[in-house]
C-alpha cells in the first residue's frame, strides 16, 4: 500500500460501548490527527464486588497519544462522561460538548481538582468546529437530558454521522426536538458512515413521547392525601422538570434531595436548563417539618436502590431530615436497569412496609425511555442513507437487531459491519473492515485505586464470598519435614454449625498433617509444600462441603 492511499482512511476505534451497555468512548482517527468521541463509565454488576466503577481501558490511546486533539461529547450521562476525570488526568486535551453537558462535566471535574486546568469549549446545536482535519457539526436531538446532541464528523474520505443517545419526541419536555432538517441536509449531502444509537433496537414501534409522564404525574398529584415522593435519576432532567411544573400546577413546593441530584439541579438551574417558576416554591431538607403534609413534593434520588441513596434511606427509616408517613405517596420515576431490580424491588417493599402507597412502572406509566425504538431507527437510516452502518451503544443483540433494521430499509447488508469494543476498523470511500483489536480489558475504579490487573482480585472476591476463608499454620520440622505439633486451621464465614465444623475441621486437619508426614519432600520450598496442602485440603473440603472456600496454607520451617 502507498503511503497515499494508506491516509485515504479514516480508522474508527470504540474501546468501549459496543456489544456492552456503558463506557462509550470511541476514537476517530486520521493521519495524525484523532479526536475522542465520548469517555463515559459503567457501573459494575454482581460480580464485581467492591467496584465502584468500571472505566474503558486507556492503552489505544495511549498507543496514539501524539495524535489527540480533543474530546467531543455527546451530552451529560454518566456512561458518556464519567471517565474523564480519569482520562483528563493522562490526556489533557480540550472537551466540547454543550453548555450543559460541559456544566456536568465541570461539576466531575471540581472533586480531582482538575476544574482549573480543563480547557471546556462550549458548541451549540448547527455550529461546526474544526478540529484538525475534521469538521464537527453538531445537532438537537432528544434524550432523557437536554441539550443532548448527535454529531457529523466532515473527514476528508467523507461524513461520519454519530447520533449520541437519541429518541424521536415531537413533544419534548424541553422543547427542543431532534433536528430533521440537518438530518435531511446531510442525507442529501451524502454520509460515508452511521453510527446510531442500539439501545432499544429489540423494542417494536416508537419510543413514547416524555408528554406521556405528564399525564400520570397529573393523576398522581390531584389524588395525593399526603406528601409526594418521587425518585429518578439526578441526571435526568426533564423529568425533574415535569415534576416541578405538576407541583407548581397543584401549588406544591418542592425540595431536592440527595447529593448528586441537589448537584444536578444547581447546574440545571444556572445554565437554565431547569426552571423553577417561584424561588419561594424551593424547601430546604433541613426545613421539611415546617410544612404540612399536602404542600409538599420531593424529588430524590434513588430510583436504582443504590444503598446510600436518598430513597434507600428513608425505606431503611435512615434518613436525617425524612421519616415516611402513612399518607405519603412515592413514585419511583425510573425503570430498573438490569442488574438493579432486586435492589429496586426491595426498596419498594420496605417503603411500602412503612404504609405509603408506592407507584412503579408496572403499576403507572411512570418512567418512558430516552432511546429510540425500531420505527425511530428506520426513521434515522431513512433520512441518512448512509453507504456504510455501524450500529453502536447496545449490547449484542440490540447491534444484531439493528443490523436487521439498516438491511430492511435498504442498506447494503455487505456495508453493515457489527464491530465490538476493542475492534480496529478501517472506513475507506468504498470499503469498511476490521483490520484489528486493541485491549479492551477492564479497568476497576476501587475506592481510591485504579487498575486493570484485578481480574484476579475480583475472583478472590468472589471465591471469599462464596466459599469463606480457611487458614492453616503449620510448623514443620527443618530436618525431619514432618510437623512439629497439630496444624491449626482458622475459618472465616466457611460453615454455618459450629458442632459440625468441629468434626469437620478436626479431618482437615489430619488431612494437613498426612500431606506434612507421608509426602517425601525432603527437597521441597516451602511453596510447594504449601501449594500441596491447598490442593489436598481443598479436595477434602469441597469433598465434605460441597464449597471451595479460599484456602491460606502458612507453612513455618522450624
Ligand atoms: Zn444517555
Ligand atoms: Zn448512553
Amino acid at each position: 500500500m502507498t503511503r497515499e492511499s494508506a491516509a485515504e482512511v479514516v480508522r474508527v476505534v470504540s474501546i468501549g460501548g459496543i456489544g456492552e451497555i456503558g463506557r462509550n468512548c470511541t476514537v476517530i482517527e486520521y493521519g495524525d490527527d484523532a479526536i475522542v468521541l465520548d469517555c463515559g463509565i459503567t457501573f459494575p454488576d454482581a460480580n464485581m464486588l467492591g467496584v465502584d466503577l468500571v472505566l474503558p481501558n486507556f492503552n489505544y490511546l495511549r498507543e496514539i497519544r501524539h495524535k489527540l486533539r480533543a474530546f467531543v461529547i455527546t451530552h451529560g450521562h454518566e456512561d458518556h462522561i464519567g471517565a474523564l476525570p480519569y482520562a483528563l488526568r493522562e490526556f489533557n486535551l480540550p472537551i466540547y460538548g454543550s453548555k450543559l453537558t460541559l456544566g456536568l462535566v465541570g461539576v466531575k471535574l471540581e472533586e480531582p481538582g482538575l476544574r482549573d486546568q480543563a480547557d471546556l469549549r462550549v458548541v451549540k446545536a448547527r455550529e461546526t468546529v474544526t478540529i484538525g482535519p475534521f469538521r464537527c457539526q453538531f445537532f438537537d436531538v432528544c434524550h432523557s437530558i437536554p441539550d443532548a446532541m448527535g454529531v457529523a464528523i466532515h473527514t476528508p474520505i467523507g461524513t461520519i454521522v454519530h447520533t449520541g443517545d437519541f429518541k424521536i419526541d415531537h413533544t419534548p419536555v424541553d422543547g427542543v426536538p431532534l433536528d430533521i432538517q440537518t438530518l435531511g441536509r446531510l442525507g442529501d449531502e451524502g454520509v460515508l458512515l452511521l453510527m446510531s444509537d442500539s439501545t432499544y433496537a429489540d423494542q417494536p414501534g416508537h419510543t413514547p413521547s416524555e408528554a406521556v409522564i405528564a399525564e400520570t404525574f397529573d393523576r398522581v398529584f390531584n389524588d395525593a392525601p399526603g406528601r409526594i415522593i418521587v425518585a429518578t435519576f439526578s441526571s435526568l432532567i426533564s423529568r425533574v422538570q415535569q415534576v416541578v411544573d405538576a407541583a407548581y400546577a397543584y401549588g406544591r413546593r418542592v425540595c431536592f434531595v440527595g447529593r448528586s441530584m441537589e448537584r444536578n439541579v444547581r447546574v440545571a438551574r444556572d445554565l437554565g436548563y431547569l426552571h423553577v417558576p417561584d424561588d419561594a416554591m424551593e424547601v430546604d431538607p433541613r426545613d421539611l417539618r415546617d410544612y404540612a403534609a399536602d404542600d409538599l413534593a420531593i424529588i430524590c434520588t434513588g430510583s436504582q436502590g443504590e444503598p446510600r441513596s436518598a430513597l434507600v434511606r428513608m425505606a431503611n427509616r435512615d434518613h436525617r431530615f425524612i421519616d415516611l408517613l402513612p399518607d405519603d405517596t412515592v413514585v419511583v420515576s425510573a425503570s430498573a436497569i438490569p442488574g438493579n431490580e432486586e435492589a429496586v424491588n426491595q426498596t419498594i417493599d420496605r417503603l411500602a412496609r412503612q404504609g405509603a402507597s408506592v407507584l412503579y412502572e408496572r403499576l403507572l406509566p411512570v418512567h418512558v425511555s430516552g432511546h429510540a425504538g425500531q420505527e425511530d431507527l428506520k426513521f434515522m437510516l431513512t433520512a441518512l442513507r448512509p453507504k456504510f452502518f455501524m450500529p453502536v451503544h447496545g449490547e449484542y443483540r440490540h447491534l444484531e437487531e439493528h443490523r436487521r433494521i439498516a438491511e430492511r430499509v435498504g442498506v447494503d447488508a455487505e456495508h453493515v459491519l457489527v464491530a465490538e469494543s476493542g475492534s480496529i476498523v478501517e472506513l475507506s470511500a468504498d470499503d469498511i473492515r476490521v483490520v484489528g483489536e486493541t485491549d479492551v480489558s477492564n479497568v476497576y475504579v476501587d475506592g481510591l485505586t485504579v487498575g486493570e490487573e484485578s481480574d484476579a482480585t475480583l475472583r478472590d472476591r468472589r471465591h471469599l464470598a462464596e466459599g469463606g476463608l480457611v487458614i492453616t499454620v503449620v510448623n514443620v520440622d527443618r530436618h525431619t519435614g514432618q510437623c512439629l505439633t497439630e496444624p491449626d486451621i482458622i475459618t472465616r464465614g466457611f460453615v454455618y454449625a459450629s458442632d459440625a465444623e468441629d468434626e469437620l475441621l478436626a479431618r482437615a486437619r489430619d488431612t494437613v498433617r498426612s500431606v506434612v508426614d507421608t509426602g517425601d519432600h525432603a527437597d521441597a520450598t516451602p511453596e510447594q509444600l504449601q501449594r500441596k496442602i491447598r490442593n489436598a485440603l481443598g479436595r477434602r473440603l469441597f469433598r465434605e462441603t460441597r464449597r471451595r472456600p479460599v484456602i491460606l496454607p502458612i507453612v513455618t520451617e522450624v
